[in-house]
């Protein structure tokens, strides 16, 4: 069973996780926040929802809204009623949030994972139809906080031009990168896992990642002879990724090298359609699809919601209801490679609706 568990003196997620699903009996439902975002978000959250249902709605959903639909319902991408609501919960399943590049509005992916220390972003990908790589079945386990996402930028004006210089300050602390690597060994321990490769750039950014990887290497000697542990730079990753994925078990990245390889892992197994993300922290986890609103197919029905389904599995395995997420998984497998019902994505014709009717008429054979 996949575990989501905070540790290193940060016992207050078990405990929120061991409340939730103490307190999930077949006729009470496990308070979750609701989040359909963006674009696409809103179709695969319905599809979700619906598997879910046909699950037997282990979730009692608190609907709020987020990102472009925040500013619509509330002014704020990041509305104090949705912050409100996942405090209270402690647990969320999001759709895509829409961030506007340049000016605007701060992420509201960013924003949400500060407000609730949500400290690692663990990105499983494993194959589930066989195509140009077989048998791909990596975890990328992603510090949340610091880097270049702190995104500390401004500009420095030369002459006329008030923008001549840009700047940006990446920040990762000796204790952060420290907690996300016990966090990566420990998910190793719980999951079986053998190896985990930490993935820099202490080259070129001696101290920004040279810091994570001297602290990872420190974390790594506490589980010697239990997982294995390698580095390596982060554009030779990026052509192992390519060329043999099968060398890699877990990766542990610094924040921005996260968010580039695991839309790359992502690409292995099928696209940004396959790829589910759990963001953990010590208040909260919030699972969501890798993926962003996709505006180019917003709308027309033809989303892949395998991601979204994926995170509900893992937001299951999270709550202790292992047994829900394996049906789930099953289910989705058999769907794409027994029924052959696939999205567009995949080569498929289906609708974004068909293919979730097709997991719940296999659910109900189940
Ligand atoms: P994107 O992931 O939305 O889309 C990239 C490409 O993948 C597009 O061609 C899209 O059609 C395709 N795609 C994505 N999800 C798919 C799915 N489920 N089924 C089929 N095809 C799918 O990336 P983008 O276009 O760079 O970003 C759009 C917006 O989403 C931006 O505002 C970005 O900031 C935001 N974003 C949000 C999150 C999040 O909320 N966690 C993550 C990434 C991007």
């Amino acid at each position: 069973m996949t575990c989501f568990l905070a540790h290193e003196g940060k016992p207050r997620l078990e405990q929120t996780r061991r409340k939730t699903f103490m307190a999930h009996q077949p006729d009470k439902r496990i308070p979750a926040t609701l989040i359909p975002g963006d674009g696409i978000g809103p179709e695969v959250v319905e599809a979700t929802v619906k598997v879910l249902d046909a699950l037997g709605r282990p979730f009692e959903w608190d609907v709020q809204q987020a990102g472009m639909a925040g500013i619509k319902a509330a002014g704020d991408p990041l509305p104090a009623a949705a912050l409100e609501s996942i405090r209270e919960r402690r647990l969320a399943l999001k759709g895509p949030l829409t961030t506007p590049i340049g000016g605007g509005f701060r992420s509201s992916n960013v924003r949400l994972r500060e407000a609730f220390e949500l400290y690692a972003n663990v990105r499983p990908v494993k194959t589930l139809i066989p195509g140009r790589y077989d048998d791909i079945d990596v975890v990328l386990v992603r510090e949340n906080l610091g880097g270049f996402y702190v995104a500390h930028e401004y500009y420095v004006p030369i002459g006329n031009d008030p923008q001549a210089v840009a700047v940006s300050t990446g920040i990762n602390t000796r204790e952060g990168s420290k907690r996300i690597a016990r966090f990566a060994f420990e998910y190793a321990l719980r999951n079986g896992r053998r190896k985990i490769t930490v993935v820099h750039k202490a080259n070129i950014l001696k101290a920004l990642t040279g810091i994570f990887l001297e602290a990872a290497r420190e974390v790594a000697k506490d589980y010697e002879g239990r997982v294995a542990v390698d580095d390596m730079i982060v554009d030779a990753c990026a052509m192992q990724l390519v060329l043999n994925p099968w060398r890699f078990d877990m990766l542990l990245c610094t924040n921005l090298f996260g968010d580039i390889l695991s839309d790359q892992l992502a690409g292995l197994v099928g696209g940004l359609g396959m790829a589910p993300g759990g963001n953990v922290g010590t208040d909260a986890a919030i699972f969501e699809a890798v993926h962003g609103s996709a505006p180019d197919i917003a709308g027309k029905g033809i989303a892949n919601p395998i991601s979204l389904l994926l995170a509900a599995a893992m937001m299951l395995d999270h709550v202790g209801l292992g047994d829900a997420a394996r049906r789930l998984h099953a289910a989705i497998s058999a769907t794409l490679n027994i029924d052959k019902v696939r999205t567009g994505d995949l080569n498929g014709t289906a609708s974004t609706r068909q293919f979730a009717d097709a997991i719940c008429h296999r659910l109900a054979g189940t």
